[in-house]
């Protein structure tokens, strides 16, 4: 755990009392705070309160004690309004922060020269974070992976010169680090997504350049107006290099076919690793995600000082990935299971049928998100068959009628029974069932996760399945 000594002697005022909230109060209980922890929830406080807590009902309390508000994430800072707690301590003049915010001041503290690798975009921050951190373990290193990923950032371990922190930053964690100094900042991508939470696309992009504006080295995605713009900002200013996985870029990483390179000024190139045949890391969306992973390694090690000559296609070919995301779990025969039960809306679905473009029998629906799967109809000739799931059929049914087979399962036991048959006896070189259900999960499940543990057993209990891919 680290532990919160910026605010030794100091009485902190917590909201938001889920993971990140309770290692935001136990981190600063252990860094000699008094805390004054609180939720909404009952149930949430009485977790917290079971970790030993200590709970004040913040509505009624005395603001001017407060040294901070430490606000979990997930609790609206300005969209679609301030939250009560927001409100209460911006009349009381105490400043608003959130955990990442204290591990920065902890590092900054204690060892400001300890790498530390943030990630940001619209799309693909998890993947790129833990690709990044994969690669660095694969060179030996001592890596540290939280965030908006994973560990809670509060309880990694604490940062040192010989330990790479790589976390991974919603906007929202963004919001609450006015302190925000990374080694490296990279910024993957960014389309309209929050905009509840940020009001406009220009608001929201503008709180994610804060990291780019804060970092040593700015590691920009160049694939949309808005990196363009903020890398055209920042070269005026500090060190920053640019990726892009659509067009070759000197200086930068780009692909040569699919080849990552990276090009000096005079556009002169080194070859780093290829992509070809690396399960883990299919498709577009993926490639841009290994540029920044591989921009964000190399820049920071360099950056650093350390040598940054590693074994760049090790790491990437031994890349497990991450479950729930076009995770190839098994196989019968030439029969490929593919679990994309993180793909909650088209767009992500659009990721998975270009990287399969060929014989998919399509395990789609559950509960639909506007607009439905209609965007993904110059894809539909890929699809061998389609089984529908969920609260969405009628309406997918309605989409696919006359271009898709299709049959209504229903619940997705009955539509992995008919996909694995109907794919077994295609004459498709690699037939493949894909569960990239384009809706969310909350009609027949928990969560996606629960979506794609579900998926998992099932294909597990098929017959002559050989089971394979990250956990
Ligand atoms: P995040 O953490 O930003 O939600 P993930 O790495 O978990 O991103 O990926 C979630 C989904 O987003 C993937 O299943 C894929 O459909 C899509 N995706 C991943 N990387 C990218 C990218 N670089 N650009 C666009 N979409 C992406």
């Amino acid at each position: 755990m680290i532990r919160a000594t910026s605010f030794n002697g100091k009485t902190v005022a917590v909201f938001g009392l889920g993971g990140s909230g309770i290692a935001s109060a136990r981190s600063l209980l252990a860094g000699g705070a008094t805390v004054a922890a609180w939720d909404d929830g009952e149930a949430s406080r009485s977790a917290a309160a079971r970790e030993g807590v200590p709970l004040v009902d913040l509505a009624k309390a005395d603001w001017s004690q407060f040294s901070a508000l430490v606000l979990a994430p997930g609790v609206p800072l300005t969209h679609p309004e301030p939250h009560w707690t927001v409100r209460m301590a911006q009349d009381s003049g105490v400043e608003i922060i959130g955990d990442i915010e204290i591990f920065a001041r902890e590092r900054a503290a204690h060892a400001p020269d300890a790498p530390f690798i943030g990630i940001t975009g619209t799309n693909g921050k998890s993947t790129t974070t833990a690709l990044i951190a994969h690669i660095l373990r694969h060179a030996g290193r001592d890596v540290q992976l939280g965030g908006n990923i994973g560990r809670a950032v509060l309880t990694l371990d604490d940062p040192a010169p010989e330990r790479f922190h790589v976390i991974e930053l919603s906007s929202f964690q963004i919001d609450l680090t006015p302190t925000l100094k990374p080694t490296v900042g990279v910024m993957l991508n960014v389309t309209p997504d929050h905009l509840d939470r940020h009001g406009t696309i220009e608001n929201y992009a503008a709180v994610k350049e804060r990291l780019v504006d804060g970092a040593e080295v700015a590691a920009v995605g160049l694939d949309d107006e808005f990196g363009l713009a903020m890398l055209q900002r920042r070269v005026q200013k500090a060190p920053a290099i640019a990726f892009s996985a659509e067009k070759s870029i000197a200086p930068g990483y780009s692909l040569l076919d699919d080849t990552i390179i990276c090009s000096n000024r005079e556009a002169l190139a080194v070859k780093l690793a290829s992509l070809g045949g690396i399960a883990t890391l299919r498709g577009r969306h993926n490639a841009q995600n290994a540029l920044a992973a591989v921009a964000a390694v190399r820049e920071c090690l360099n950056w650093i000082g350390q040598s940054s000559e590693l074994d760049w296609q090790g790491a990437l070919s031994s890349f497990p990935g991450l479950p729930h995301r076009m995770e190839e779990i098994g196989r019968i025969g030439n029969v490929l299971f593919v679990n994309d039960s993180k793909a909650t809306n088209a767009d992500s679905t659009e990721k998975a049928l270009l990287s399969f473009p060929r014989d998919v029998f399509w395990i789609v629906g559950g509960k639909p998100k506007a607009g439905g799967i209609s965007a993904l109809e110059k894809y539909f000739g890929g699809v061998a068959k389609a089984y529908l799931i969920g609260e969405s059929s009628e309406d997918f049914a309605q989409t696919l009628d006359g271009k898709v087979t299709f049959e209504r399962s229903g619940t997705l036991d009955t539509a992995i029974a008919a996909a694995a048959r109907d794919a077994k006896a295609s004459a498709g070189a690699e037939p493949v069932v894909l569960l990239s259900p384009a809706c969310a999960s909350y009609d027949q499940f928990r969560n996606f996760e629960v979506r794609g543990d579900a998926f998992r057993k099932l294909v597990e209990a098929l017959p002559g399945v050989a089971m394979r891919g990250a956990k």
